[in-house]
């Protein structure tokens, strides 16, 4: 019985240009939580397109529904601190928001937050009055925003949302793209979602951020066999990676516009979840100023940006 609800690995071409040609770099981390919940192939490995840079996994999991819900439950994101709950439930939101507002053309109406987790985007759209629709792949989150927020949050892909063609005005996704193992199919559901005046405000990781070039020197030292890249099999579950050139590329592949990118420094993870054991504060005072340092120099750790249907494909 186990076996019919065990997640498919496959094989499958870069998700973004197509290609079948890769460079493998190692393999990922693992972590008990997936490998009880999955057995993992052996030759699981994280690989990069040589066509377009793109990275995945390689043979890449397709998590099932109860996979999912195992995936992404209670345990799922660690005790905040203080600091980050504010950053991430009220800072973060308003100023994303603030940026829609900035760039719509016309007034906000119809509004979706994309993998909408705990709701905070969702929390903020109803405050501004707009009319919002979240949906979330993991029953645990959704249930969480109907209860706190009073509103219905679609359960399940994007897709078989079946939301009507031009009809959002705004569209949010936060750090949701990385845990796609085909992306490009949400790419093109929010253009088609998206009015032709809409805006889209899309974050995701940086794999080009510098903080991997240092870890991917010490893993050559210490586990020349360990990726330093994406987490397909361990916490934050990340299963495909972009750079900002990739992330362009994909825009722009479904008939985006990219408006405006910022690489952010982006927040380490003792200021996020504060710092548990000796090794991990020694690690996070490393790992600050590299961060700093990589957002100087275009390489932090996280993508933020603002895209808009291109005109010319506008329906
Ligand atoms: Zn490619």
């Amino acid at each position: 019985m186990k076996a019919q609800q065990e997640a498919v690995f496959i094989h499958i071409p870069c998700d973004l240009c197509g290609t079948r040609d890769f460079v493998t770099l190692g393999k990922p981390k693992a972590s008990g939580k997936i490998e009880n919940i999955v057995p993992i192939p052996e030759d699981i490995s994280i690989v990069r397109c040589k066509r377009c840079g793109f990275y995945y996994t390689d043979p890449m999991p397709f998590w099932r529904e109860n996979e999912l819900q195992d995936i992404y439950d209670a345990t799922y994101f660690p005790e905040m601190t203080r600091w980050w709950k504010r950053v991430k439930t009220k800072v973060n939101p308003q100023r994303r928001l603030d940026t829609i507002e900035k760039h719509a053309t016309s007034g906000i109406s119809q509004f979706l937050e994309v993998g909408c987790g705990l709701g905070y985007g969702l929390e903020d759209a109803i405050r501004r009055g707009w009319v919002v629709c979240g949906q979330e792949v993991s029953p645990f989150f959704a249930d969480q925003v109907i209860t706190r927020l009073g509103i219905k949050v679609f359960v399940g892909q994007l897709a078989a949302a079946h939301y009507p063609e031009n009809y959002f005005d705004a569209v949010y996704v936060d750090s949701v793209l990385e845990h796609l193992p085909q992306p490009m199919e949400m790419f093109r559901e929010i253009h088609r979602v998206l009015k032709p005046d809409g805006v889209a405000y899309i974050t995701v990781t940086n794999e080009d951020a510098l903080i991997n070039k240092l870890r991917s020197l010490f893993f050559k030292l210490t586990q020349p066999r360990r990726c330093p890249i994406l987490s397909p099999l361990a916490y934050p579950v990340h299963l495909i990676g972009f750079t900002p050139d990739t992330f362009r590329l994909a825009c722009e592949s479904v008939g985006f516009e990219v408006k405006r990118v910022v690489v952010c420094a982006g927040t380490s993870e003792w200021r996020k979840f504060g710092i548990r054991n000796v090794g991990c504060l020694l690690l996070n005072i490393i790992y600050f100023p590299v961060y700093l340092i990589g957002e100087k120099l275009g390489k932090g750790i996280a993508i933020e940006a603002v895209i808009i249907p291109r005109k010319q494909d506008r329906k």
